[in-house]
């Protein structure tokens, strides 16, 4: 028995004879169709409520009958294309499959770590959300050995398979040399345990060059993510170096010429509030000037507070949610790659097991937001090689053992966002209710840029076959 995938979504597009987009977002996939295809499976869905029209699924009386209603109604032909497409699937399969992208969520078999191995950093952005930390802190050779220690026995204590290293700040380039050695001592360490080693770097891109990015890539560099907060009149407002200048015109030129090595992507990210969702459009026309669109995605976050007691005081999130949706649609109208879905981190690693922040003094946290405050620490690299620290039933583990039963609920409510979500950003849960574990659903800004999302998406991997 076939019934049409949960994760559908049937999208009005434009300029095209056949001018339905039948998507799914579990899979990425998608196929366009006529209107006498399309009909049949508006029907099993539900009109969304964004500006773009789109049907989506949402769970109600009689929405499974009729998601198995549909597969009967169309012509064989095209059930066997939606069934090699998965948009008509076997239920039974497609619920192993959602358990399996949950239970990857909750317990990925990759350890990700991010280490801020320095305070340092050539700029004074006024929202920083490290602002105030001692910048004199940086790792020295015992803690770096000491994070590769406890990284190797944990790796083995938990049976993974893979290493993700994020190297942060600060600015790691301020202290390049830290990075490296983190980079090669990584990698002799996941050559050892035979597992694979990724490595992203979040730069200001004020340091970064050629040289740098062919010794990491040796490592295994694969991603480099650099910040970029709008044309150039608004990014050196808003992200001065220490001395007062400007910024931007250095990072440009940096990623210009880091085009010349291959093998890694590059993201460029936006800090969105009022400011840069109105000027994104600028940017993007100075990243196309300088021939950087077909390198670049463009990765779109709030703007948070620091972590603190009144840290939600100083967060709009109704605010947020217009500023990111106006933000995405200029980066679909200026046809630049973006991820799926703008927001936080994709899954929260509050809720993934092996995903940890090593700070500047070798304290671990859950998410970066937190790691000006010890006490949201849930351990220390220098515990001898003890994890015992992070299975403790502490109050702050509690709470933050409750936050991965929020996947519980979306589950529950059969969210068609589900596997790009992956239940919401904790951070602004407690932000918004004081509490870790509370819902926090961005379906809202999902519902509002849906249609525009995967039709973008649709396009450009057409485009780029
Ligand atoms: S709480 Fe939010 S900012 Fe922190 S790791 Fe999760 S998604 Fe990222
Ligand atoms: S948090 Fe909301 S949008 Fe995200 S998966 Fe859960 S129900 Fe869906």
């Amino acid at each position: 028995m076939l019934r049409l995938s949960r994760f559908t979504f049937l999208v009005a597009v434009n300029g095209v004879s056949e001018n339905w987009l039948i998507y799914n977002a579990l899979t990425d996939m998608g196929v366009l169709v006529d209107s006498s295809i399309a009909r049949p499976i508006s029907g099993a869905l539900k009109r969304g409520p964004g500006r773009k029209p789109f049907w989506r699924y949402e769970k109600n009386t009689g929405s499974e009958a009729r998601l198995q209603r549909v597969a009967d109604s169309l012509p064989a032909a095209i059930t066997a294309e939606l069934r090699r497409l998965a948009i008509l699937v076997d239920p039974i399969k497609e619920e192993l499959c959602i358990d399996s992208i949950v239970q990857d969520f909750l317990q990925p078999s990759c350890l990700k770590l991010t280490i801020a191995y320095t305070a340092r950093c050539q700029m004074a952005c006024g929202y920083c959300f490290q602002s105030g930390r001692d910048k004199s802190r940086h790792h020295d050779q015992n803690l770096i050995d000491e994070t590769i220690a406890w990284a190797e026995t944990y790796i083995r204590d938990h049976g993974l398979h893979a290493l993700h290293l994020g190297l942060f700040g600060g600015e790691p380039l301020a202290d390049y040399r830290i990075g490296l050695a983190y980079a090669r001592g990584f990698k002799q360490l996941t050559d050892r345990l035979s597992i694979p080693l990724e490595i992203s770097l979040t730069t200001n891109g004020l340091n970064l060059s050629n040289e740098i990015l062919t010794q990491l890539r040796s490592c295994g560099l694969t991603y480099v993510r650099v910040t970029l907060d709008g044309p150039p009149s608004i990014h050196d407002l808003r992200r001065p170096t220490n001395s007062g200048g400007g910024s931007f015109d250095r990072i440009l030129a940096n990623l210009k010429k880091s085009r010349q090595i291959d093998g890694f992507g590059i993201g460029v990210a936006v800090n969105v509030d009022e400011t840069t969702s109105r000027s994104i459009g600028t940017l993007l026309e100075v990243l196309h000037e300088a021939e950087l669109k077909e390198d670049v995605e463009i990765i779109l976050e709030p703007v948070m507070p620091q972590f603190s007691k009144d840290a939600s005081e100083r967060y709009d999130s109704a605010g947020q949610l217009r500023y990111l949706a106006d933000a995405f649609h200029q980066v679909v109208e200026k046809q630049f790659a973006s991820p799926l879905l703008p927001g936080m981190c994709g899954s929260c690693n509050v809720i993934q097991k092996n995903c940890f922040v090593v700070d500047w003094n070798g304290d671990l946290f859950r998410c970066s937001f937190t790691m000006l405050e010890k006490g949201m620490s849930c351990g220390s690299v220098c515990d001898g090689f003890g994890v015992s620290a992070l299975t403790a039933a502490g109050n702050l583990q509690n709470n933050f053992d409750r936050a991965s039963e929020v996947l519980n609920s979306c589950q529950e409510r059969q969210c068609p966002y589900l596997s790009l979500c992956g239940g919401g950003c904790r951070f602004q849960s407690w932000l918004a209710d004081g509490d870790w574990a509370a819902p926090s659903c961005p379906e809202k800004l999902f519902n509002e840029i849906a249609a525009d999302a995967f039709a973008h998406s649709f396009d450009l991997k057409t485009r780029r076959r």
